[in-house]
């Protein structure tokens, strides 16, 4: 079971938020912000615990039948609020079940708990109606709102929760903590680099992706002439799926050669061609800026419907010139 420690690199507040509910003295809302894959969700469940949790140790337990029912997600007065089947938003007809459900008693004669994992998804509506009952709180209920988009809610919202702000870990803390969840120490470091530190997000990378990073940076890095552009677009122009996923790849690689061109770091080991090591070590930091600067000119490129296929031809462009510029 994860614990609140697990937990204490990604907010300032973890520790002051476990007392809270092991002494059961929550305020009746919090919002949980930050990037995805920080431990939102898994905190605001481990709060859940502890506000239900009947050991008389240190709660949560994890042991007894109320934590067990939350593990397994079968506690009664835990209630996880998501869009209708079919639909994008959390409307008013929801919101109102959910808070006439609130008003009765609790199952267990505990707190009852509301989680919302996307928050940003209730309409303009709906967080009217959730504002009533969170102007005159129902007692021993709290509500959990949990978003990456804080600035979707109404700041009447924000200003009646407990903000709690997360945030990604750094690299080796994120390394160190994909090892203790099992994953072999290469793969925590290329998943850390990946994920920017975010543990869940480092988790949901699949070993294609894993895979593709060492393609695409052995493919991008190859181009030394200006005759290589067209064969290595060629590559990826008809394969849609992965076009978005090329950019973030080669977006994540520029950052690490610009890191390791600065001194402050190696890709050796890190999930990357031998080429992009090559290609780090050949030019120097003011040639990793300009590649930068063309990595998100093609970005927008493609934000404004400019085709793939010229906008990673731009950014093959930009290396083959400076190769040309270096000798290798
Ligand atoms: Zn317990």
């Amino acid at each position: 079971m994860l614990s609140f420690e697990d937990f204490s690199g990604q907010s300032a507040h973890i520790a002051q938020l476990h007392a809270d509910f092991a002494n059961h003295t929550f305020v009746h809302a919090y919002l949980l912000c930050g990037p995805r894959g920080t431990g939102k969700k898994s905190v605001a469940r481990l709060c859940a615990m502890a506000a239900v949790c009947r050991s008389d140790g240190a709660r949560p337990c994890g042991e007894c039948g109320p934590c067990r029912r939350v593990l397994s997600d079968t506690h009664p007065d835990l209630h996880t609020i998501v869009p209708e089947k079919g639909k994008q938003t959390i409307g008013i007809g929801v919101m109102r079940e959910v808070l006439d459900q609130v008003a009765t008693r609790s199952f267990e004669d505990t707190t009852k708990v509301l989680v919302f994992p996307e928050a940003e998804r209730m309409t303009p509506a709906a967080q009217n109606c959730l504002l009533k009952t969170l102007e005159e709180p129902p007692q021993d209920t709290v509500f959990f709102l949990i978003t990456d988009q804080p600035g979707t809610m109404l700041p009447t919202i924000v200003s009646r929760c407990r903000v709690i702000r997360f945030h990604p870990l750094t690299q080796q803390d994120c390394e160190k903590r994909l090892i203790a969840l099992g994953q072999s120490p290469l793969d925590a470091r290329r998943r850390a680099r990946m994920a920017e530190g975010c543990v869940g997000q480092a988790l949901q990378i699949d070993d294609e992706r894993l895979a593709l990073l060492e393609r695409v940076t052995k493919d991008v890095f190859s181009v030394h002439r200006p005759g290589d552009v067209l064969a290595t677009v060629n590559l990826y122009k008809d394969d849609k799926e992965r076009q978005k996923l090329v950019m973030d790849l080669l977006e994540t690689a520029v950052r690490d050669i610009l890191l390791a061109q600065a001194g402050k770091g190696t890709l050796e080991e890190s999930g990357y061609a031998r080429e992009a090591a090559a290609y780090a070590r050949a030019v120097p930091l003011s040639g990793g800026l300009k590649l930068s600067a063309s990595v998100t000119r093609a970005r927008m490129m493609m934000a404004s419907n400019v085709a793939f296929a010229s906008a990673f031809e731009s950014v093959l462009l930009n290396i083959s010139e400076e190769y040309a510029q270096w000798p290798w």
